[in-house]
């Protein structure tokens, strides 16, 4: 799994605790650096190539609520980027304006990914957690004809 999972010492350090506190017992504007060193070109750098420090949510993981997934299916979506804008969890996979497909890492499992895909058949669908994709991809749906008025 890539991304480390969460500690108990996330973020102790940024705050020099020793302890663990509570959200409300943060010192008043403490500055809670995402990434660790320089970064001013962190724009440029793909999310692999940054170096995140332990408080940025990208260290932390959700994947394990997921008890549905995501399928992303290529030969229909049309990289309009609507599940890109919409993803709570920053785990659609994006570069360059075309759509690369799911971070698993991060995903929770919710959804609205495929809610907000525009495609006929969608371009995304949910499945069960333990299918695989391969097996996913083969009972994809066909697409559904616009019913007569
Ligand atoms: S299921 Fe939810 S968390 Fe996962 S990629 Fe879709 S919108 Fe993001
Ligand atoms: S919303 Fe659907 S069509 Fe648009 S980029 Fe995402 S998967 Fe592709």
């Amino acid at each position: 799994m890539r991304g480390a999972a969460a500690t108990e010492k996330r973020g102790m350090r940024e705050l020099g605790a020793e302890k663990l506190v509570g959200w409300d017992e943060v010192t008043h504007g403490v500055v809670i650096n995402s990434f660790e060193g320089d970064a001013a070109n962190i724009a440029s750098l793909t999310s692999e190539e940054r170096i995140y420090s332990d408080f940025n949510s990208y260290t932390a993981t959700v994947a394990s609520w997921r008890v549905v997934k995501p399928v992303y299916n290529r030969d229909i979506c049309i990289d309009c980027q609507n599940c890109w804008v919409w993803c709570p969890d920053t785990s659609i996979i994006s570069r360059d304006k075309q759509m690369l497909g799911i971070d698993y890492d991060h995903c929770k499992g919710c959804g609205v990914c495929v809610e907000v895909c525009p495609t006929n058949p969608k371009s995304l669908l949910m499945f069960i957690e333990a299918e695989e994709n391969d097996s996913a991809l083969s009972q994809w749906p066909e697409k559904k004809k616009k019913e007569k008025e």
